[in-house]
């Protein structure tokens, strides 16, 4: 290779909302494997004069998301029509959102594989709705409105990502935290949520200019090919990496990559073109004439921002930093809220009542978290029944009186000198014997019960 080479990475990942309605109608979104075209009506399926009317709950919903990615929220925003054309799309155009999205300018922190703190930048988030969908079979293409028209959330992040690592480790926080926000199930199999990277390579010589620029003027390269809807982490990471070495061999031989929309090939492990890539112009955006402005107060806002939970984020630190988990264990813990808070349940409770447990453990919360994490105890059960188990589990071990017993005789006649300082008055002297019987019983014994037995047999 002549050159070093900087990939350059970012993400449009589309989600859509688990609303009961569609965005602008009053159709179930509950569509996934129902009767083809049984969710439909004239505004879904765009026919002429047919008026949307926003769905409130999805707004208020892909507001809480911009919210939860650190977005500033705009008061005053507005539905623009993309204009393209495609059987899925009856309508001719899909109301989305242009020059005023309700969320921009967020971040979101992630901790990548070696635990380095990683910020990347949220370019926008914004509302729009799903298309029908295509199916080809038989030589047959046969369209299915019953998608057409469910809320969809469009979240564009900055090209701040430099590897395939970091981005599916920021995929999988994002899906993690749309979940707690109970918007969405983000489930990637049933489509629910779509991944785009768009990748372009850079020479670093070209890289080394851009540090002596002032700041904000970013040098990009001047293509950059984006892979459409992905529905794996996995897939994603091979696409990029994919694309990264195919870019480099064309760059290798002086020229640039064509600009242009591609999709990647699961069995092959390889994308394909599609298309040469749209530029913002030929979708003559203009002003849903339909739809007036939505604007919201500061109130309001604040309203939808009380309804976010704790994310996962602050749960993980408070776990490591309060409850004194380890990473790993406080990571398995907060990747699912039902879990987390399962878990935060019990300790809440023995905290409230520390007489639940018979003994108290050096350390509760990692007890528990153990408990949990081992699968020594189910999550799937009420918190009493876990508690129960778990005084169980902490309950001294069962004695096994033969084994004892034959122990015992074995230990009193290989340490004679010692029963006889014993039976002499020192009797601290009978720790050691104990140590020795927990030995024989391969710590299968209580020890105060060892106790008991050596005392028996020897005074
Ligand atoms: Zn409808
Ligand atoms: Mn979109």
């Amino acid at each position: 290779m002549k050159h070093n080479y900087q990939p350059i990475i970012g993400l449009e990942i589309h989600v859509e909302l688990a609303t009961q309605s569609k965005m602008f109608c009053q159709c179930s979104a509950d569509y996934f494997g129902k009767e083809p075209n049984t969710h439909v009506c004239p505004v879904c399926l765009g026919m002429p004069g047919a008026l949307p009317v926003p769905n409130k709950k999805a707004i208020e919903w892909v507001i809480k998301i911009g919210q939860a990615l650190n977005c500033t929220i705009n008061k005053e925003s507005k539905f623009d029509r993309k204009h393209y054309f495609y059987p899925d799309l009856s309508k001719g155009y899909q109301i989305s959102q242009y020059d005023e999205p309700f969320a921009e300018h967020g971040f979101l922190k992630i901790l990548d594989k070696n635990k380095n703190k990683k910020k990347f930048g949220i370019r926008r988030v914004h509302m729009e709705e799903d298309t029908g969908k295509l199916i080809h079979e038989n030589g047959q293409s046969l369209i299915n409105f019953n998608r057409s028209g469910v809320p969809l959330v469009e979240i564009v992040t900055e090209p701040d990502f430099t590897n395939s690592d970091d981005v599916k480790q920021f995929l999988e926080e994002l899906q993690t935290i749309i979940r707690y926000l109970g918007v969405s199930d983000a489930d990637m199999e049933k489509g629910s949520m779509r991944l785009e990277p768009n990748i372009s390579v850079q020479k670093s010589e070209s890289l080394k200019s851009k540090v002596q620029m002032s700041k904000g003027e970013h040098e990009l390269p001047p293509y950059k090919v984006e892979v459409k809807n992905i529905n794996s982490f996995n897939f994603v990471k091979k696409a990029i990496e994919y694309e990264v070495k195919r870019h480099i061999q064309i760059l290798e031989k002086g020229e640039y990559p064509k600009q242009e929309t591609r999709g990647y090939n699961e069995a092959k492990g390889i994308t394909v073109a599609q298309r040469s890539k749209e530029e913002a112009h030929d979708y003559r955006y203009f002003p849903e004439p339909d739809i007036p402005p939505i604007v919201h107060t500061d109130k309001e806002l604040a309203e939808i921002k009380a309804t976010i939970p704790e994310l996962p984020s602050e749960k993980l630190q408070k776990y490591v930093s309060t409850f004194h988990l380890r990473y790993e264990d406080a990571f398995i813990l907060t990747r699912n809220k039902t879990t987390s808070e399962f878990y935060e349940k019990i300790i809440n409770t023995i905290k409230n009542n520390p007489s639940l447990l018979k003994i108290k453990p050096k350390n509760l919360e990692q007890t528990v978290a153990h408990f949990i994490i081992n699968k020594k105890i189910s999550s799937d059960i009420s918190v009493d029944e876990f508690i129960k188990k778990a005084v169980q589990k902490m309950q001294p071990k069962q004695t096994d009186t033969k084994a004892l017993a034959a122990a015992v005789q074995k230990v009193i006649q290989a340490h004679s000198q010692v029963v006889e300082q014993i039976k002499g008055g020192k009797e601290n002297a009978i720790m050691f014997l104990v140590g020795q019987v927990m030995k024989e019983m391969r710590g299968q014994a209580d020890a105060n019960v060892v106790k008991e037995a050596l005392k028996k047999n020897i005074l």
